[in-house]
C-alpha cells in the first residue's frame, strides 16, 4: 500500500484525551494533548502529508460547548503543531446535532468540505485517523484507508481492513513505515 498524501484526523480520542461520554470540551483547560500526538502530527508534516483534522462538535448545538473557546482550542493546536515543526491544513468542524445534517461522522460532508477548499485532496491516497466506528465508516465511504486507534497496543488489521493502532504515534509509524514508499 502506498503511502497516503493526506491524513484524515479525528481530534477527541486521538489528538487530545476524550471527555467521558456525553461531555464535551468546554475549556481551554479541558482540551488535554495525549502524549506524543503533537510531535506525531509534526512527522505527518515533515513527511510530506497533508493534515487535515476532522471533528464532530454536536456540543456546539447543545449550546454546551462555546463556539468562540472552540476556535480558541483549534488556534491553540495549531500553534502548538507549528512550534512542533508541523502544519494543521485544515480543521473542519461539525457542530450540529446528530441526524440533522450531512456532515457529522460517518457522513461525509466534512471530507468534500475539505476538498473543496483543496482540491489536491485526492480520498483514495488519504486514511482516516480515528477513535470510534464513525471514522472507520466515513473513511469506507470516501474510499480512504481506515485507521483505528484503540489505546491498547498490539493492535492487528481487521477483516474490513482497518489497521488497528495504539495512539497517533503508531498511526505515523504504520503509514510512513519504508514498505508504504
Ligand atoms: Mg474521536
Ligand atoms: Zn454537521
Amino acid at each position: 500500500m502506498s503511502r497516503p498524501r493526506t491524513v484524515f484526523v479525528d481530534r477527541d480520542g486521538v489528538v487530545n484525551r476524550k471527555q467521558p461520554e456525553g461531555q464535551y470540551v468546554n475549556a481551554l483547560s479541558d482540551f488535554d494533548l495525549l502524549p506524543g500526538s503533537l510531535e506525531a502530527l509534526a512527522g505527518f508534516t515533515r513527511s510530506g502529508i497533508k493534515v487535515v483534522v476532522v471533528t464532530n462538535q454536536q456540543g456546539v448545538a447543545k449550546g454546551v460547548t462555546d463556539e468562540s473557546v472552540l476556535a480558541q482550542i483549534h488556534s491553540q493546536l495549531r500553534a502548538e503543531v507549528e512550534a512542533a515543526g508541523g502544519r494543521i491544513s485544515q480543521i473542519q468542524v461539525c457542530n450540529h446535532l446528530a441526524g440533522s445534517c450531512d456532515c457529522r461522522k460517518p457522513d461525509v460532508g466534512l471530507f468534500e468540505q475539505a476538498r473543496f477548499q483543496d482540491p489536491e485532496i485526492d480520498f483514495g491516497e488519504s486514511a482516516v485517523i480515528g477513535d470510534s466506528e464513525s471514522d472507520i465508516e466515513a473513511a469506507h465511504r470516501i474510499g480512504a484507508r481506515a485507521v483505528l486507534v484503540t489505546g491498547q497496543p498490539g493492535g492487528s488489521v481487521r477483516p474490513d481492513g482497518t489497521t488497528e493502532v495504539a495512539d497517533l504515534t503508531e498511526a505515523l509509524n504504520l503509514l510512513t513505515e519504508p514498505d508504504h514508499v
